[in-house]
């Protein structure tokens, strides 16, 4: 074999040197037929490329590179897609500050993976021109329209004031400084309109720590706070009304307060029930203590006129401007035997004071004794609006009806200077002059008079001072 022989540098030159003279051979050399298939499979593979490749934009957030898309109008369409995305809970379209470029390039046909319009939102920021509410300069939420400002003060007006043809307001402020103000926020700053309405309604909860004072109850801890039992039990989950209240003890006080105070002014026209009377008169003929009703009694119909100031809804203070009676009361006549009032409450040893029986069956939400300040001069017995409590005692009432702080009260004098009371009613169901027996129905628990939530308060009165009930029931 030649070619074996020969030294492989020499070798190769030979070959260039048959390839540079290539035009010298003939085409049916099968050198020559092997250099077209070359140069057809040459010509071939740019086909390739160009069949292997595709052009695409790169979208270019803030200078880096999140992703490719097949050209810039898909991209600004995306674009525009999450921004009304993004702001359509708050009704508007979101915007961005974003710099966002796009790039064009030619890629691998295996290599192109499409952003997606969720990846792409995930990389912009996004704000909103809206307004903010601040409250005695205190900055509370963003809304995402200019004009959402004062439409929202105006419906948080209404909602508290209520103006009807029964109610004619004639002035709204506000108690706080309240301001609006345009601003740029960022999109997950801004509420809802409707959000933002519901925050002012609810208010803002606040919450305080309480020291659990001797002789404190869960009632009386609601008293101090202005609040109800149920309202501080709340506020401490696990707890209920025989929870042991510790002193020294810390609990939560969780109270709701507002973002901005109504204050209100009007006159509102209310229809009010005047109750019938009871006249009780003496008929001779009648046995002694025996009773019967010579006439039913009927309510009455009034229309009242107040002027008003209201702070977001209650009543703050009010007048009675106009009274107009629609309909009579018809008053009960009952007619009795004969029977003595006694109006004085007898005087006397007080010796039978400890066998007075509890008048309702209920935890005692208030001792008798200091309350902070004040004196309680009774025991609160916790009873439902409605109850029927009973007298401690055997005795004569001597006093049934309405008397300041007491609301709708009953007292009843057993004799040797011993009186006792039960305020707070909702209902009487004796009178004056009448004699009771020991565990007789006499009224129904209520929350008449300085009350919070429906109780009894009982006092004992020993020659004309209250003294602690605890001492005299069995
Ligand atoms: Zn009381």
């Amino acid at each position: 074999m030649k070619k074996v022989d020969m030294p492989l540098k020499q070798y190769i030159k030979t070959l260039k040197a048959k390839i540079f003279t290539i035009k010298n051979i003939s085409w049916k050399s099968p050198k020559v037929i092997g250099g077209y298939i070359a140069l057809m499979l040459l010509m071939g593979s740019g086909m390739v490329y160009l069949n292997s490749t595709t052009s695409a934009v790169y979208v270019i957030v803030n200078g880096e590179k999140v992703g490719l898309v097949p050209n810039k109008d898909k991209a600004g369409e995306m674009l525009n897609q999450i921004l009304s995305e993004k702001g359509a809970p708050l009704g508007i379209a979101a915007k961005t500050h974003d710099g966002i470029t796009y790039s064009s390039v030619r890629i691998e046909n295996a290599d192109y993976r499409a952003l997606s319009k969720e990846t792409l939102a995930e990389d912009i920021s996004y704000y909103v021109d809206g307004v903010m509410l601040t409250v005695n300069q205190e900055p509370i939420f963003v809304l995402p329209k200019a004009e959402d400002g004062e439409k929202l003060l105006e419906d948080f007006k209404e909602y508290y004031t209520q103006p009807s043809d029964k109610n004619q307001v004639t002035s709204v402020s506000f108690e706080d400084e309240v301001k609006t103000q345009l601003v740029e926020a960022p999109l997950d700053q801004v509420i809802s309109y409707e959000q933002a309405l519901e925050k002012l309604k609810q208010g803002k909860l606040l919450k305080e720590d309480y020291t659990i004072q001797e002789n404190d109850s869960w009632w009386l801890i609601a008293r101090k706070n202005d609040m109800k039992t149920k309202e501080v039990l709340a506020s401490n989950p696990g707890t209920n009304e025989d929870a042991i209240l510790k002193p020294g003890e810390k609990i939560t006080i969780a109270k709701v307060k507002p973002y901005i105070t109504v204050v209100s002014e009007g006159v509102r026209t209310d229809t009010e029930t005047i109750p019938f009377e009871v006249v009780t008169k003496t008929d001779t003929s009648l046995p002694s203590g025996q009773a019967k009703v010579k006439q039913a009694g009927s309510d009455g119909q009034k229309e009242v006129q107040y002027a008003y100031v209201q702070k977001n809804g209650k009543v703050v203070s009010q007048t009675v401007k106009d009274e107009k009676v629609l309909k009579e009361a018809v008053s009960q006549v009952i007619e009795k035997g004969p029977q003595r009032v006694t109006v004085a409450y007898s005087r006397g040893s007080g010796r039978i004071a400890s066998g007075l029986s509890w008048p309702l069956r209920g935890s005692i939400t208030s001792y008798y004794g200091y309350r902070g300040s004040d004196f309680h001069t009774g025991l609160d017995i916790d009873g439902d609006q409605g109850e029927p409590y009973a007298a401690a005692g055997a005795g004569k009432v001597i006093g049934a009806g309405w008397s300041g702080n007491y609301g709708k009260n009953i007292t009843i004098d057993h004799g040797d200077g011993i009186v006792t009371r039960y305020a707070h009613s909702s209902k009487l169901l004796v009178s004056v002059g009448e004699n009771v027996s020991k565990g007789q129905t006499i009224g129904l628990v209520g929350s008449t008079g300085r009350s919070t939530g429906s109780h009894l308060h009982f006092e004992v009165i020993i020659n004309g001072d209250s003294v602690n009930p605890l001492n005299s029931l069995r």
